[in-house]
């Protein structure tokens, strides 16, 4: 038996497909050939950053066993899908395949590690196919070959979530998808915290339909593929399914997000974690997004926190000048209005400063608050006539009401690959032990 790795990218555009149903897809097909899978299909989603990323940025690989003689014909299965599900015709959508046989070169690995917290070139990734006697097959300008190879590279073997995504029937792409929003809740209920990201607790709006006309009726999220199953049996649905996978992913991991030592290093388009202290009181601007300038030795960055990060952006408008933070989120290049950004999808307040406000003594006389009569001139009674230059200001401090933890952007308005609060302390080191039957519909 031949161990073989396909992976795939860039296949859909914002009006029609999703590379997650050709992996869907695939399973059915390399199935009745005779191939047996080694691992669930998995969705890499790559740094959400980048300026050319497709919808979502997620890569697809399928992991198989299958006899060496029909390793061509899985290829040409493999194409053929793409062939007939990716939208060609869009500008912007370049289809990539990868197969590589055997093992995976630890190179491939590291450039898995930079498609996902970094930037990455093309030409990077077609000298490594080549040194790794993989193939590459690209669609106009094919940078799906990157995906796809990355997506080869990153095997999971830390943390992962599991995602079941369900497909509509071709006649209903495109309409307003059905399914009883009360199933969902329950769904939320009975399975969640082992499913997360179900429902938004602030808006309650459904989060596990897409809103756009790909073939995604919806996708759940959980810990464990057994979780996922059980949360799908639970939601009803009103229109037909016509399949569903389950998906071994880096969804709710953070794995996007890698941690600099200075603020110098933080570098447009990476997504990065960085200590600073706020260096001034924050900015509300018009839309109500909070910025907040961080400084440390070295240099200093804005950060942002947009309105529809919901409690996130309420703490950040909380901070004052010398609070020790740690911000997380993608950066932003800087534009005409405004400086190199991170976009906070993450806040941790790490020190809070006690924010006290100066005011001159009062008369030892005749208790009247004093005067001051210029800098370090001391103060004068108004009332009394008492003057002296012993005295100094007085400070007073105010309560903070701010917690020394981590904030968190709301459900609504997180990445796929931001870690939400419930999943702290549940991150896996290892890789599933087996896989449980049945983890397909075809
Ligand atoms: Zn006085």
């Amino acid at each position: 038996m031949t161990r073989m790795y396909i992976g795939f990218d860039d296949t859909d555009s914002p009006r029609m497909g999703c590379t997650t149903y050709i992996a869907a897809i695939l399973v059915e097909k390399l199935g009745k050939l005779g191939v047996s899978f080694a691992d669930y299909p998995t969705l890499v989603r790559l740094n959400p950053n980048v300026p050319w990323k497709t919808r979502g940025n997620g890569a697809l690989c399928l992991r198989i066993r299958c006899e060496r003689k029909i390793v061509e014909e899985i290829k040409e299965t493999v194409i053929n899908a793409v062939e007939e599900n990716a939208d060609f015709s869009y500008e912007g959508t370049d289809p990539g395949v990868v197969f590589l046989l055997n093992s995976v070169p630890k190179q491939v690995k590291a450039f898995a590690q930079r498609a996902i917290q970094g930037v990455v070139k093309m030409k990077d990734a077609l000298r490594l196919v080549e040194k790794s006697h993989a193939e590459a097959v690209g669609f106009k300008k094919g940078r799906g070959i990157i995906g796809g190879l990355a997506a080869i590279g990153e095997n999971l073997e830390g943390d992962h979530t599991y995602e079941l995504i369900a497909y509509r029937t071709p006649e209903n792409r495109g309409t307003p998808r059905r399914i009883e929003k009360s199933s969902v809740v329950e769904m939320n209920e009975k399975t969640s915290p082992l499913t997360f990201n179900n429902v938004d607790p602030e808006t309650k709006r459904i989060l596990i339909t897409p809103r756009g006309p790909d073939p995604i009726l919806y996708g759940i999220r959980g810990e464990n593929p057994s979780a996922v199953r059980r949360a799908h049996q639970i939601v009803h649905s009103q229109e037909p399914i016509e399949r569903w996978t389950i998906f071994r992913t880096n969804h709710g991991t953070d794995a996007h997000l890698q941690r600099v030592n200075s603020i110098t290093q933080v570098k447009t388009f990476n997504p990065v974690v960085v200590q600073g202290v706020v260096a001034e009181n924050p900015k509300v601007i018009t839309g109500g997004h909070v910025i907040l300038t961080i400084r440390d030795n070295a240099g200093k960055v804005d950060c942002a926190a947009y309105k529809p990060t919901g409690k996130l952006q309420a703490v950040a408008r909380k901070l004052v000048e010398g609070d020790l933070v740690e911000a997380c989120g993608g950066v932003r290049p800087p534009s005409s209005e405004y400086p190199t950004t991170i976009n906070l999808e993450k806040l941790r307040i790490l020190k809070v400063a006690p924010k006290a406000t100066l005011y001159n003594p009062r008369c030892p006389r005749c208790f009247k608050r004093m005067k001051s009569m210029g800098l370090k001139k001391g103060f004068r009674c108004e009332k009394c006539g008492f003057r002296t230059s012993k005295l100094e200001k007085v400070a007073f401090e105010y309560e903070r009401n701010l917690e020394p933890k981590i904030y968190i952007t709301s459900p609504r308005s997180q990445r796929h690959l931001t870690k939400p609060m419930c999943r702290y302390g549940r991150e896996k080191s290892q890789m599933p032990k087996k896989m449980i039957n049945h983890w397909h519909f075809p």
